[in-house]
This record gives C-alpha cells, structure tokens and sequence, in this order.
C-alpha cells in the first residue's frame, strides 16, 4: 500500500505534469496521500432535492432534478445568453449562461435528465439560476455517490487553472477508485473495535464522499482521534524514555535553609496556590527521578518566591541552584528581590550576566567549582562551558519561550546526573495545549493571585481623547504614582515604528514638562547599560513616566507604577497585552491600563480589546487568544511544530479528545511500556513513520 502512497501526484489519472506543477506549489500535495488527506473545509448538503413549484425568493443554493425542455438564444452583445428551460413537473425554470454558450448548448441533452444545483434568482415573476451547475442524474458509475458534497479550499491560480474545489474532487474520487480495498489500517483492531471507530479506509471515503452527516461526524472523528493519539503516544514515550533512563538526585529532606526561611524571613502567608506548588515540587524532586516540571502562573502570581524556596530545599541537600532569566533586566531583578528575601541567612548568591566584568566572573567561576556560592542567577551567561558547578541539583528557567531546547540540554550536561529542572512562564497556556507543546514536561499551575491585590481597571480610549488621558496621568503622577507609556515595536517596519516612539516621546514632554515631570525612555536601541541606567532611575522612583517599547514587557517590576498606557494597541497580540498589563497592579494601589486605538479597528483587534477590557484572568485570555489566532500563531508552538502538522485536529478546540486520548495513549504505555506486544506492533510502525517524517521537517527547514 504504502507504495501506492508515495506515488508522484503527476502519475494520477486527470493530472499529469502541469496540474502536478501547480499542486505542489500551491497546496503542497506532491504525493496520493497528500491529496488523500487534504481534507474538505466545508459540505454542502445535497440529499435534498426541491420541486420547482416550491421555490421562494431568497434561497439558498439548491438541487432540482429534471430535464432540459427547449433552449434559447437572447439578447446581443453583452447581454447575449442562452437560456435552458427546465422543468421537473411541477414547474419551470430558466436556466441561463452568459458565457461559453456554444458549448454549453451542445454538451447538454433535450429529455435527459439532470441535476441541478445552484442559488435560485426571481425576476419578473419567474424564477431563473445564472451558471448553475448541471449534472447527469444517472451518475457515471466512476463517481463515488455521496449525499454531502466536499468543498476544498483552491487558490486563484488554481481556479485559473480549472482546478477547481469541483476538479480536485474529481481527483480524489479517481484517487479513491484506485485506492478501494487496499488502504491499509493505521490503528490496531482493538482499538478500533472498543473505540467503536470507523476503519482508516472507511473514514477516508467518508470525509471526502460522505453518505450521511452521521458517517461524516465519524469520519472525523475517527481521524481526529488517530492523529491526536499519535501525538499524545509519541511525547509519552519520551517520557516515559527520560523517567526510565535518568536518575534524578534525591533532596530527601527539608532542613536549615528552608525552615529558617520559612520561620524568620517569609514576609507573608504562602497563597493556597503556592503551597499546593511546592508540594508537587517536593514530591518530584524526593521521588529519586528527574523532575521536568512547566510552573505555568499568571503574572503576579509570586513564582519567584516558589522557585526560591525550591533551590532552599537543593541547598538543604548539600546541591546548587541555579535561574536563568531571559533579560539582563530581569536577572538583575530576580538577584535583588533574592537577596532580599534572604536577608540575614548565611546563604551565598551570585549574579552572572553578560555585563558581569572578568575579575569578578573568574571568583564566580572559582567559588562555583568550590561549592562556596550556593544560588546562581543570571543570564545565558549560565549556559557557557567554562560556567561549572560543585553539585548543581536544580535549575530554574524563567520565562521558558524564549529558550530552546537545545540550550536546555546544555544546562542538563553541568552535573553527572541531570539537575532538576523547573521551566517558569507567565504565558498561561490552556492545559491542553500545554500537554501537547510541552508534553515532556509535569504541569504546575498557580490559579491564585496573592490577597490583597485590586483588579486591574482597563479602558479603552480612541486617540481623540488623548489630552484626557494625559489629565488622568497628572493627576496620578500628583498621588505619587509611575506611569508606563508602552509603544509597538514590529521588525519589519522599525523605522516608522521608531518614529511613533520618538513623536510620542516629543508630546509627551511638551506634556509633561521638566523639571515638574522626569520621563525615561526605554528602547530596542539603546545599549544595554543605557537601558538598564533609564531602568533603574525609574525603579528607584526618580522619574514619573517610562516611556518604552516592548522591552519592559517581560517580568519587569515596579510595585509603585500604578498606570499601564498602551500606544496603538490594536496592533499588540492578546498575549502581550497581557502580560504588558501585568507590569501594574504589582503594589496595593489601585491600577489602570489604557488601550489606546485609532478609530480604524479591525473586528478581530476589537475582540481582543473587548476581551482585555472584559477579563484580567490570564487563563481565559490565553484561550481567547488560541480561539482567535488559532494555535500555530500561539508562543511555544513553533518551536515543536506541532500545531502546524495537524491535518484534522485542533489545538484549541480538540482539547476534551486530547485529554481522553491521552489517558488511552497512558494506559497502553502502562501496560506495554515497549511497546513490545503483538497487538501493539502498529503503533511502532507509525510512530517510526513520525519520527521519520520529522527528520525530513528539520532538513527542510
Ligand atoms: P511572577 O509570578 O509574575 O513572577 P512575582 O514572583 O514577581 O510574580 O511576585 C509578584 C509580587 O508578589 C512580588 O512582589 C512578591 O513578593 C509578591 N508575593 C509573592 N507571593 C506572595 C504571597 N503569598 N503573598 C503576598 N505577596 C506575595
Ligand atoms: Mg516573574
């Protein structure tokens, strides 16, 4: 079978080098299975035929079935037409070309009869359809009978082309023909048969010609199921791969560190979520395997302090630690509000970042290898080969989408055994996508925010009413509030984008003058001691504005800036605004965030205002933002690709069928961790198929 598959789409019957040419550049179908799995977007049903003496204005498109009883010619010029009058018996009607009438005249039959589909017009008392499409009633018996009809998508190359959603029907039909009785099941028939699915070659025929809308639900649903199952059997594998193959070091106890901290340092009661956190934590970390765990809270929701006082536990098991930030600006950060909250206790921390100078990266690099610096926070710097530690038991990543994953695998190399790995990220990810793109990974999520904190007040304003907003400003800046003034920033137009920066920086000032306001800016540009000084005078509370672009977005904080101003936010993601947003609301005050658009909104950027205004929870934003964009635009998936190979299913909306497949996938991987048992054999034939394809994928690419 599996040669018929791979078979060069020119060698099918109807369409030879030329159509294959454009098929390949238009729809990538280079192969019959990739015609055979381009799947319809839509059906139309046509099981229903309607008499003519039924007709009413403002229909639809619809079938009749009749015969052609008289043509004729009308009109001159452009409005020449040939008209067809046909009739079922209960009445008639004009069917009418304006073009191609010669041969369409003589392609149909007087007395025949036919079907005929098409959206019905009234006119003068008559009912009329303009180029309808008419087909032999007496189906040939080379057309496979379907009472749904498929529409697939084309292009307008290849509509030119006449490879029509009709053709490419046709070709699969031809396909189809060839293919009956050989096309080999996928899934073993067990499954099949507890699953109550339909055969591999069944749900083929029946997405593409379907004979009733139940076969079709089936259809898809089959195939849904087969391809997400796949998936979810692939990534536990590995799983279950890694779990078997590591040993992770074992932090059997809690000791001085962590209680000391607990007792003497904690400024506050641990959230509900937290607690619930950090015993997932310790149950990974004391199971005697590698913990590879996704911390997944909305922002604010204090994952600092969960990571510190897992690395409390590492030292309290004769470990190192380490965290890993994406920005020098945040490194920075974690290291001060860590030292902080250490305050007092005999434990030694470092900062290495790119910025850190020779003399003091060499006593870094000594005093690691010695074991005298326990905690280590820091930048990429952290991956380089020179950086070594004593007994490193726990690395922290922060913001884990802007990390690969080969640079993960670095930092899995700086101990004999793998240290245990916590990923953290404010992009909330719904869960089943998160089971997916970082299906390897445990997740942990903190629902909660700390007590105590007001919702964020969000607005939306239309440029025109600037100068108000610019009142609301002074007015906090007078209760002694910061403001950020937040501006896009897109690669491919940096020029204007710099621009709109540079101009609003300008009004701003005129403003907001010196020396009654101090405003900083922060950009792209500037060298990043340059930022990081304009950071810092802000921070410190010396100026009232930061004026930036999205550079600050990540992690920044600033409990005392009370006010997030957004600059044509239209053209932000759901998920930047976001976490932009979470750069307030950090302190006890009262915070705002104000969307600022042109009147020019496009209906998907007004959702995602509507959407911003209407919620301050990160989780419903982030499956707003999966329903809107749809998953392959989402952070994390390209860097698995996942999203973009699905044929059927569908990362936002599949999420149930993820979730009970996976539970199948986990059971069988329970039962036959191999794989290994006869009636298992099908799966490590499809799963090599996988792996196959994805070597293919990384050359291309
Ligand atoms: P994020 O999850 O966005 O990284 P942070 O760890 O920066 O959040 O925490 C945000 C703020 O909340 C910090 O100032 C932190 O000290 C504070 N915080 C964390 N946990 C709690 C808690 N349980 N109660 C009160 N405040 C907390
Ligand atoms: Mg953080």
């Amino acid at each position: 079978m599996s040669s018929y598959l791979q078979q060069e789409i020119k060698f099918l019957s109807g369409v030879g080098p030329k159509r294959a040419g454009l098929l390949n550049k238009e729809l990538e179908i280079y192969f019959f299975e990739d015609l055979l799995y381009f799947f319809p977007y839509k059906y139309i049903d046509r099981s229903k035929y309607y008499a003519i003496k039924e007709l009413t204005p403002n229909l639809p498109n619809i079938q009749i079935k009749g015969k052609i009883v008289g043509f004729e010619i009308a009109g001159e010029g452009k409005k020449k037409r040939l008209i067809a009058y046909f009739s079922d018996g209960t009445g008639t009607i004009e069917l009418i070309w304006f073009k191609g009438l010669a041969y369409i005249q003589k392609s149909l039959l007087l007395n025949t009869e036919y079907i005929v589909f098409g959206k019905p017009g009234h006119f003068s008392g008559k009912f009329n359809i303009i180029h309808p499409e008419v087909e032999d009633s007496l189906k040939n018996k080379n057309t496979i009978q379907a009472s749904l009809q498929a529409h697939y998508n084309t292009t307008e190359k290849l509509k030119k082309n006449f490879l029509t959603s009709k053709t490419i029907s046709k070709l699969i039909n031809n396909l189809l023909l060839i293919l009956k009785g050989k096309i080999k099941e996928t899934l073993p028939e067990y499954l099949i048969h507890k699953y109550k699915l339909l055969s591999l070659e069944q749900a083929l025929f029946q997405i593409h010609f379907p004979q009733s809308s139940d076969l079709l639900q089936k259809a898809i649903y089959r195939l849904k199921f087969e391809e997400l199952f796949y998936v979810q059997l692939n990534i536990l594998q590995k799983r279950t791969h890694r779990i078997s193959k590591l040993k992770g070091y074992i932090f059997s106890k809690v000791g001085d560190c962590f209680n000391q901290f607990y007792e003497n340092n904690l400024p506050f009661e641990l959230t509900g979520a937290q607690k619930k956190v950090l015993k997932e934590i310790r149950r990974d970390i004391g199971s005697g395997k590698q913990m590879n765990r996704l911390l997944q809270g909305d922002v604010g929701s204090g994952k600092t302090l969960v990571a510190l006082m897992s690395m409390l536990i590492a030292l309290d098991n004769g470990f190192q630690a380490c965290i890993m930030a994406p920005t020098e600006i945040l490194a920075n950060q974690h290291f001060e509000t860590i030292n902080e909250f250490i305050d007092g206790l005999p434990i030694e921390v470092g900062l290495l970042t790119g910025s850190t100078k020779t003399s003091a990266r060499k006593e870094i690099h000594k005093n690691l290898l010695s074991g005298e610096l326990q905690i280590l926070i820091g930048t990429h710097a952290l991956i380089e080969d020179t950086v070594q530690f004593k007994n490193l038991g726990l690395v922290v990543i922060d913001e884990q989408h802007r990390f690969g994953v080969a640079q993960r695998a670095k930092l899995w190399k700086k101990n004999q055994n793998p240290p245990h790995v916590l990923v953290m990220t404010a992009t909330p990810i719904p869960r089943t996508l998160a089971m997916t793109i970082y299906g390897d990974l445990d997740v942990s999520v903190i629902d909660e925010l700390p007590p105590g904190r007001k919702p964020i007040q969000t607005t939306h304003l239309y440029d025109s009413k600037r100068l108000r907003m610019f009142g609301f400003l002074k007015q906090q800046i007078e209760q002694g509030r910061q403001i950020y003034i937040v501006y896009p920033l897109i690669k491919e137009s940096e020029k204007m984008d710099y621009k709109d920066l540079e101009d609003g920086y300008e009004s701003i000032i005129r403003a907001f003058p010196s020396p009654k306001y101090a405003v900083s800016v922060v950009h792209g540009k500037m060298k990043s001691e340059e930022k990081d000084a304009a950071m810092n005078l802000f921070a410190k509370g010396q100026t009232h504005i930061m004026v930036a672009t999205t550079v600050i977005e990540v992690g920044v904080n600033v409990p005392n800036a009370s006010v997030m101003v957004i600059e044509s936010s239209e053209r932000f993601g759901l998920s930047q605004l976001h976490q932009l947003r979470g750069r307030v609301g950090r302190g006890a005050d009262q915070s705002y965030c104000i969307l600022m658009t042109s009147y020019k909104l496009s209906n998907d950027a007004r959702k995602r205002i509507q959407i911003m205004t209407g919620t301050n929870d990160g989780f419903e934003i982030a499956e707003a933002d999966l329903k809107l964009r749809g998953p392959g635009d989402m952070e994390g998936t390209q860097q698995s690709g996942i999203a973009f190979n699905l044929k059927i299913a569908n990362l936002g909306k599949d999420g149930q069928l993820i979730q009970y497949v996976r539970d199948i996938a986990m059971d069988i991987l329970e039962d036959d961790p191999e794989l290994n048992k006869q009636e298992n054999s099908e799966f490590v034939v499809q799963l090599k198929k996988m792996s196959n394809k994805k070597v293919d994928f990384s050359i291309v690419s």
